[in-house]
């Protein structure tokens, strides 16, 4: 079997030898095909970080083993680590944080043992990254969730919490306030539950489930949550675990997966020797199970767990009575632990068994649809002016072209109503949403939205629009704060 295998920047190249270099003396039947991508690959002018042979090779393998890369910042280019699981549809982020015996943390002092999985969407949300400067004053996001992106890694979620016969599944979001965004999210997550009556299915708000889980992080299992709120939550799991270099993280799709550390290319200590491998090489061998090379990932991970409970360290954990050792020497103590096994949580070193993931060639791309019909009617329009004027001004010039077929329902700025009613403590910035509904709740065409646009246009900057949509009768947008 062969895999791709990009060494990465920074400390990437030197993780990745003592990784390979480990898998080679436990004799992991792999073939690694090397590709380049990274930074250096930047500067060399391929302005997605990765050369055409990287990509090629890459689809055709089907998995990506991969150190940290650095995005250079200021050219204008978008991270080629985000780049990579966008492009390859790496919709389900699974990262493992569990109590690594040797690695002391308060929790592992108190006896509280760790095992949690954080499912991430991989995709979507402010992760799209499409942004824009409304004014000189005002950026937008678009926060992008959608009900085929998260029922898919929902979905993953689900059927892996039933394979590791997780105890409990989370949904953490923030469908309180988000309710249109996170409520879709959520939604979907309630509706896949249905398919799974055997694991007990729950939600908590995203900063309560922060807070319960720097309290209470055993009462956690299986937590599924959007693109950002999912990435910030597993950065505060990899502390309660002993921090970054033990984290590993899987990039699941439907034809290719990438493996990677969590952590990034540490620029403060690459080029030294001194970097931890454990995050990739716990990577690497989610890798092997993903590849169904169960027995040489039992192998190795007891080798690692066992190293760990010798005291071996690197400099960045461990207990400081000890010399710390190299990257090169950590990655020898676990190749001379091969086959033995740790005092506590030994794992099975099952028989292989067939991979189940078939590199699926696809000759054109997928269409992820919603097969849901729905009425559906245009009943008005947000449009995001610029100006710098009051609430009554606007309101008034406003209404000089709403014509016969629209009725001003309110301004708002930054999404506080400030007309026909507010306050005049809200305070101002230069953009309006001043929002138009038809009268008496007739149904609208895009022409009567270009048409109204048109004539508004003569006295203001219009920075974007929205469509007021109605589907079966239900408001198909947010009311604006005090509306
Ligand atoms: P970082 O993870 O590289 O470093 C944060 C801190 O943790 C540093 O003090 C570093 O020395 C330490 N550290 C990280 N990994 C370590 C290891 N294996 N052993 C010992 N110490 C380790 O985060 P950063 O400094 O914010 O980012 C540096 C660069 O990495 C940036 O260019 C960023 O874009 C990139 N990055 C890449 C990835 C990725 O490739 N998936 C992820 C995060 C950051």
């Amino acid at each position: 079997m062969k895999i791709a295998v990009a060494k990465g920047d920074g400390i990437g190249p030197e993780i990745m030898d003592a990784v390979i270099t480990i898998f080679k003396a436990a004799d992991v039947p792999l073939e690694y095909d090397y590709v380049d991508m990274g930074k250096w690959v930047f500067d060399k002018g391929f302005n997605n970080g990765m050369t055409d042979d990287a990509k090629k090779t890459i689809e055709a393998l089907g998995i990506l083993f991969k150190g940290p890369m650095e995005t250079p910042k200021g050219k204008g280019v978008k991270s080629i680590n985000v780049t990579a699981r966008k492009t390859w549809n790496t919709y389900a982020n699974k990262r493992v944080f569990q109590t690594l015996h040797g690695v002391d943390t308060v929790f592992s002092k108190a006896g509280i043992p760790i095992d949690i999985t954080i499912v991430r969407e991989n995709i979507e949300d402010t992760y799209g990254g499409i942004e824009h400067m409304l004014t000189h004053d005002v950026a937008l996001s678009r926060r992008f969730i959608t009900r085929p992106g998260s029922m898919q890694v929902i979905r993953y979620a689900f059927e892996m919490a039933r394979q590791k016969n997780a105890r409990r599944i989370t949904c953490g979001h923030k469908a309180n306030i988000m309710k249109i965004t996170d409520g879709l999210f959520l939604e979907c997550f309630y509706e896949v539950a249905k398919e799974y009556p055997e694991l007990k299915a729950d939600d908590v708000i995203v900063d309560d489930l922060c807070m319960k889980l720097v309290v209470q992080p055993n009462n956690f299992d299986v937590v599924v949550l959007t693109n950002l709120q999912g990435d910030i939550v597993s950065d505060l799991c990899a502390g309660l675990v002993g921090g970054l270099g033990f984290a590993p993280s899987a990039n699941i799709g439907d034809h290719i997966c990438i493996f990677e550390a969590v952590h990034g290319t540490a620029p403060d200590i690459a080029g030294k020797n001194i970097a931890n491998p454990t995050a990739l090489l716990l990577s690497g061998i989610a890798m092997l199970r993903h590849l169904g090379l169960l027995e040489k990932a039992g192998q190795i991970e007891n080798a690692l767990l066992y190293t760990l409970e010798q005291g071996v360290h690197t400099g960045d954990f461990g207990d400081k009575s000890i010399p710390s050792v190299n990257t090169t020497a950590f990655a020898d103590a676990v190749i001379a632990n091969l086959g033995k096994k740790p005092e506590q949580n030994a794992k099975p070193e099952l028989a292989d068994v067939a991979s189940s993931c078939t590199v699926l060639h696809l000759d054109k791309n997928v269409m992820l649809e919603s097969k849901e019909t729905s009425q559906e009617k245009i009943v008005g329009v947000d449009l995001f002016i610029e100006s710098s004027e009051l609430p009554e001004v606007i309101a008034k010039k406003c209404q000089r072209h709403a014509g016969v077929k629209f009725n001003i329902v309110n301004v708002s700025n930054r999404g506080t109503q400030v007309w026909p009613t507010g306050s005049v403590y809200t305070n101002l910035v230069n953009q309006y949403n001043v929002r138009f509904e038809s009268i008496d709740d007739h149904s609208l065409t895009q022409q009567d939205v270009i048409g109204l646009y048109v004539s508004l246009s003569g006295d203001f900057k219009i920075c974007s629009l929205e469509l007021l949509n109605e589907w079966d009768g239900k408001k198909a947008y947010s009311l604006a704060q005090g509306q």
